[in-house]
């Protein structure tokens, strides 16, 4: 990224891997003696499995989750070294495609199962797999039924070199609900019969309970990123990202003049408007608009919080910073997202979570790494 590239930029997300390698190492030691991997799908969750993948193999992370072929071929090019595991697991008839990058599927029926057991019997040899049983999320994973079905074939086990079993959390986030614990009670019920093989529950939030829920292997993926969605209290991770807009002019508008489309915010004084290049297109999700359903998003602009008025559109935002000393100009970067703006924040603002903010936010804004060589 050149001073060039910078200047231009309509909006920058500055990513900082030495903090993002803190968080991993933070996570290690919470969940030491029980080893710590990285959840890397989506592009790690937006913000460049090309740059995260590399930071977090030289910080000494060896096992890797990522959801599709495609990023599995991405993160082999990362890293060449890591253990890799494919949560979607087997596309029916693309076994082929996994083992040329030597990824390990996470089986979550028995379909897959018996189709990866197939080819192994094919080729002549054991192949690596996961178990995911379900314990009570009912999205992926084996059901208590398949399990005794599959523990019940000695065959297809037996061509099949499991390398974990794993399963997923539905409360992480709420350490007082009792599903917590139902499910850690299932996940061990189903573990017991399967053959033996290290195992792994918790993602970030479920890390935070304790080690009754760390196992062999934690898989967090938000907290990496500095989100914090656990309700338990604070976690050890800081902010990862900052994501800055241009403001591209600054104009008066008069008391009773409206603001933006549908007109839904009339200036109430004699107002300043800033105008900045960021909009729904740049994932700055439509739901924080002002008025609006939800809260609404804020800016800062050097320390100070300004409040969004009218909708959010396609490329643009509008911000009332009447009175704001000193004043904004034309060409100033305002923080859409970096201290006292948490991801977690903006997206309980817009009516939804970090996550799906943090995983739309990068579409168009140029992208600096920092940090690289603090770790
Ligand atoms: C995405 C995902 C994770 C990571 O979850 P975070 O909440 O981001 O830590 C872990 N396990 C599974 C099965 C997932 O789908």
């Amino acid at each position: 990224m050149t001073a060039d590239t910078i200047s231009s930029a309509t909006g920058i997300i500055t990513i900082d891997l030495g903090a993002l390698v803190a968080n991993w190492r933070a996570l290690t030691n919470v969940v030491a003696p029980a080893r710590c991997g990285a959840v890397v799908k989506a592009d790690a969750y937006g913000l460049g499995a090309d740059r995260v993948i590399p930071a977090l193999v030289s910080a000494g992370c060896t096992t890797l989750f990522i959801a599709t072929p495609d990023e599995a071929r991405a993160a082999r090019r990362f890293a060449p070294e890591a253990t890799i595991f494919a949560l979607d697991g087997l596309l029916a008839g693309s076994g082929e495609a996994l083992i040329v990058t030597n990824t390990i599927p996470v089986l979550s029926s028995l379909p897959e199962v018996i189709e990866w057991s197939a080819l192994a019997a094919k080729r002549g040899e054991r192949l690596a797999a996961a178990l995911h049983v379900d314990s009570g999320l009912n999205r992926l994973g084996l059901d208590a039924r398949e399990v005794q079905a599959l523990a019940a074939d000695g065959d297809t086990l037996a061509r099949l070199d499991v390398k974990l079993v794993m399963s997923h959390l539905a409360c992480a986030d709420d350490p007082a609900d009792p599903k917590n614990a139902e499910q850690r009670a299932a996940f061990d019920k189903m573990r017991a019969q399967l053959p033996s093989a290290p195992a792994s529950l918790a993602a970030s939030d479920g890390l935070m309970l304790g080690p009754d829920f760390h196992y062999d292997l934690a898989r967090p993926g938000y907290a990496l990123y500095g989100g914090q969605a656990f309700k338990g209290g604070p976690t050890p991770v800081q902010p990862v990202v900052r994501v800055e807009g241009r403001i591209l002019q600054v104009r008066d508008v008069a008391p009773g003049e409206t603001v933006g489309y549908s007109a839904t915010w009339v200036a109430q004084r004699k107002s300043r408007i800033a105008v900045v290049a960021t909009g729904y297109a740049d994932g700055f999700f439509r739901t924080g608009s002002h008025p609006g359903a939800h809260p609404g998003a804020v800016v800062s602009i050097g320390g100070t919080t300004a409040p969004l008025v009218g909708r959010i559109s396609m490329d643009l935002i509008t911000v009332d910073v009447t009175g704001m000393v000193p004043a904004p100009e034309r060409g100033d970067l305002v923080t859409l997202v970096g201290p006292g703006i948490s991801i977690e924040a903006l997206g309980n603002r817009a009516g939804t979570i970090g996550y799906e903010v943090l995983t739309n936010l990068s579409r168009r804004f140029a992208r600096v790494y920092v940090g690289e060589n603090s770790a």
